[in-house]
């Protein structure tokens, strides 16, 4: 099964497919961890990639097509992807069927998750990460269970992402609006975007998600 979860940053994608991973075995595809990872790496897509980031302006199609098309071709992907962060224009939205069909696969769901841009902010001012297993986690609203300890993999060093400041961040929230929102039709003309609401409780959350794969899997 392969999914998408699209939604404005701060919408708890990574949240979810982190839990997605767990619960169905999907592997998450997140194009921005990945261009984090080649930052930290060195490596000229991430030299590039940084200077755009920071400004919360979208990485070339280009240069994210042609990661996302490396990475499906890991044997890892088999039981299927969460794709995170990944279309973000309708461009890469149609690499994405092409990529998929080539391989002899589907997209069988978009889950948009809708929250308010003022709780966006404010989900964003507050994040931090794990650096060893990349969970997020929330100052309010999903602390460590110990403090300074990663719940997950018990890992003591945690990141706050540059890019994550409330100026950027609604720099960010138009650059959805205006490249990524329009993607909501593409996938309802295709007949496969589901709607959950992004702003109830991370658990809640799941539960929606999880009342939309179980439909799928039926047919
Ligand atoms: P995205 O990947 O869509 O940018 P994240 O999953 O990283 O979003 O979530 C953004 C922040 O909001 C994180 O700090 C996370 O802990 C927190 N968060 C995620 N889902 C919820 C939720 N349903 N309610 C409150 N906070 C949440
Ligand atoms: P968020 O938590 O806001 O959803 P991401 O980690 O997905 O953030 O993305 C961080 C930044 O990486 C984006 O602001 C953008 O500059 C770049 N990026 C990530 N994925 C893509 C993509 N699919 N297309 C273009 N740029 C991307
Ligand atoms: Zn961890």
């Amino acid at each position: 099964m392969n999914l998408i979860l699209l939604g404005p940053p701060g919408a708890g994608k990574g949240t979810q497919a982190k839990i997605l991973e767990e619960q169905y075995g999907l592997k998450q595809l997140s194009t921005g961890d990945m261009l984090r990872a080649a930052i930290a790496a060195g490596t000229e897509t991430g030299l590039k990639a940084k200077a755009i980031m920071d400004k919360g302006d979208l990485v070339s199609d280009d240069v994210i097509v042609g990661i996302v098309s490396e990475r499906l071709d890991k044997p890892d992907v088999a039981k299927g992807v969460v794709f995170d962060g990944f279309p973000r224009t309708p461009a890469q939205a149609e690499a994405l069927d092409k990529m998929l069909a080539g391989r002899g696969s589907k997209l069988d769901a978009v889950i948009e998750m809708r929250a308010d841009d003022e709780a966006l902010v404010g989900r964003i001012a507050g994040r931090f990460t794990c650096k060893t297993c990349g969970k997020s986690y929330h100052d309010k609203f999903q602390p460590t269970k110990k403090p300074g300890v990663c719940d997950n993999c018990g890992g003591t060093e945690f990141v706050r992402r540059a890019d994550d400041n409330e100026k950027t961040v609604r720099d960010r929230l138009q650059v959805y609006n205006r490249q990524t929102a329009p993607l909501v039709s593409y996938y309802a003309k295709a007949g496969k975007l589901s709607v959950v609401d992004g702003m109830a409780e991370i658990g809640a959350v799941t539960a929606s998600i999880a009342k939309v794969l179980n439909g799928v899997a039926k047919g």
